[in-house]
C-alpha cells in the first residue's frame, strides 16, 4: 500500500503538515540593486519568449528578433548585468519586448529566486534583479517495495532525484541497493517541495529518512548548524551516514538485477570460490571509486579481463574487473575520489556476460565487500550536539508522524 500526502488538506489518518521552520533561502550577491518584488513594467511593443538552444549567444539571438544590436550593446554596458545576461544554458527563456526592433524590455530568471529585468527609460536603460522567493515546504511520502524501489517512488509520488539523493546519498554506504533491496522494504521520507507563486517548481532536499531494509530500520537526518560549518546526513545517533567506502561500487539505476524477489542471488554462492562480488548490470555502466584511493594498476590482467585496483591506505585496496573501457586518461599513480567514474561495466576477460567483478583487500587478504565493516567518518562535534540534538527531536517527530500513517494505511484484511 502506497500513499503520499502533501501540502494537501490530509486526511484522518493523515498528519498535518507541521509548520516550516526552514532558513531564509540566501540570494547571491551582485551589484544590482535587490528590491522587492514588483509587478514588471509592460511598455509597449511586440513582446518575443525566445527559448535558448544549444550554440545559441545573444548575439545571434538579437540578429534573430531583428532587436539592435546597438541595445545590446547598452545592456552589456549596465554595471553587472553583464555576466548574467551572457551565461545561456540550453532551455533559458529570455522574453524582449521590442518596438519595431528597438528594445524596450528584457527580462531573464538568473537564478531559481531572481529574475533580471532591463527596461528602457528616458535615460537609457536601467537593470534591476527581481526577487521571486522560493516558497519551501515540507512534504512526506511513503512507499512498499513490491518490484523495484524506481516503481515504488514513482507510486509514492516521489521524483526519481529524490529517490537518488535517498539512495546515493544518504544510504549509499549502509545499503547495498544493487543487491539487497527485497519485497517488503519500506521508505518513509520528509522532504522539501519548492512553490514560487503558488506553483510548484521542484524538490529540494530530504530532512529525514527511513529506510527498513530486509527488517532493519536505517534513519537519516538532514542537519544544517547554524553557523553553516555542518550540513550533512546523520543517524539519530549524530554517526555520520557518510563511510571511508560506498557498499555497491556502480550506478544501481542499470543493475538487470536490481530485484527480483523470485531469483537466488548466484553471485552469494561463489563469493567464496573467486573472492569477490560480481554484479551483472547493463555494458557500459558506471563504475565509480569505492573510497577515496590512488591508482595502483590500470590495464588488462588474465581472467580480470580490463581491471583497476585502487589503494586506498590502510592496507585497504579495491578491484574492478571486466571492464568495457576505462575513465578517459585514467592513469597510474592518479588520485581519484569516492564515486568519481574510473570505468564502465563489460564483459573482458573471463566473463561469460556483462558485469562488474568487485573485490575489498586488507593487506592482502580478500574480504567479503557486502559484509566487511566499513570505516565511519567524523561523528558530530561535541560543540554542535546540543543544536544537533534539538534538530533531531523535531523532525524525527515528522518521520514518525509519517510512518505511523503508513501503517495506519495499511489494509486490515
Ligand atoms: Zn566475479
Amino acid at each position: 500500500m502506497i500513499e503520499r500526502e502533501s501540502a494537501s488538506p490530509p486526511a484522518s489518518n493523515v498528519i498535518p503538515p507541521t509548520p516550516l521552520t526552514l532558513p531564509d533561502l540566501e540570494l547571491p550577491t551582485t551589484s544590482v540593486p535587490m528590491i522587492e518584488p514588483a509587478p514588471i513594467p509592460k511598455p509597449l511593443g511586440d513582446t518575443v519568449e525566445f527559448v535558448v538552444r544549444r550554440n545559441d549567444t545573444l548575439d545571434r539571438i538579437f540578429r534573430q528578433l531583428k532587436v539592435s544590436l546597438g541595445d545590446l550593446a547598452s545592456i552589456r554596458d549596465l554595471p553587472g548585468v553583464r555576466e548574467s545576461l551572457d551565461r545561456l544554458r540550453p532551455g533559458d527563456t529570455i522574453t524582449v519586448v521590442h518596438d519595431e526592433g528597438l528594445l524596450q524590455a528584457l527580462t531573464r530568471r538568473i537564478s531559481e529566486t531572481e529574475v533580471l529585468s532591463v527596461t528602457r527609460s528616458e535615460e537609457g536603460f536601467a537593470a534591476e534583479v527581481l526577487a521571486t522567493p522560493l516558497d519551501v515546504r515540507e512534504a512526506y511520502a511513503h512507499g512498499t517495495i513490491e518490484s523495484s524501489l524506481f516503481v515504488a517512488a514513482r507510486a509514492a509520488g516521489v521524483s526519481p532525484e529524490i529517490i537518488l539523493a535517498l539512495a546515493n546519498d544518504i544510504f549509499g554506504w549502509e545499503i547495498d541497493f544493487a543487491l539487497d533491496i527485497r519485497a517488503g522494504d519500506r521508505f518513509s521520507i520528509v522532504y522539501e517541495q519548492k512553490f514560487r507563486d503558488g506553483e510548484y517548481v521542484g524538490d529540494g532536499r530530504i530532512l529525514a529518512a527511513d529506510f527498513i531494509n530486509n527488517g532493519k530500520s536505517h534513519r537519516a537526518i538532514y542537519f544544517e548548524s547554524k553557523d553553516k560549518q555542518v550540513a550533512d546526513y546523520f543517524s539519530p545517533e549524530g554517526r555520520s551516514m557518510r563511510r571511508q567506502f560506498l557498499r555497491a561500487p556502480l550506478d544501481f539505476t542499470r543493475i538487470s538485477s536490481n530485484f527480483n524477489p523470485r531469483r537466488r542471488h548466484p553471485i552469494l554462492n561463489t563469493i567464496r570460490a573467486h573472492k569477490g562480488v560480481d554484479y551483472a548490470a547493463a555494458r557500459g555502466t558506471v563504475i565509480k571509486a569505492a573510497g577515496d584511493g590512488r591508482v595502483d594498476f590500470v590495464g588488462t590482467k588474465g581472467g580480470y579481463g580490463r581491471v583497476v585496483i585502487l589503494e586506498h591506505g590502510g592496507g585497504i585496496s579495491t578491484l574492478y574487473g571486466h571492464m568495457s573501457r576505462f575513465a578517459s586518461g585514467l592513469r597510474r599513480g592518479q588520485r581519484v575520489k569516492q564515486g568519481a567514474t574510473i570505468g564502465f561495466v563489460g564483459s573482458s576477460g573471463a566473463a561469460t556476460g556483462p558485469h562488474l567483478h568487485y573485490e575489498y583487500r586488507v593487506s592482502g587478504v580478500h574480504k567479503n565487500p557486502r559484509t566487511v565493516p566499513l570505516p565511519d567518518a567524523a561523528p558530530i562535534s561535541d560543540s554542535y550536539k546540543a543544536e544537533f540534538q534539538s534538530h533531531s527531536r523535531q523532525i524525527l517527530a515528522s518521520l514518525d508522524k509519517v510512518q505511523d500513517s503508513a501503517v495506519a494505511a495499511v489494509p486490515s484484511n
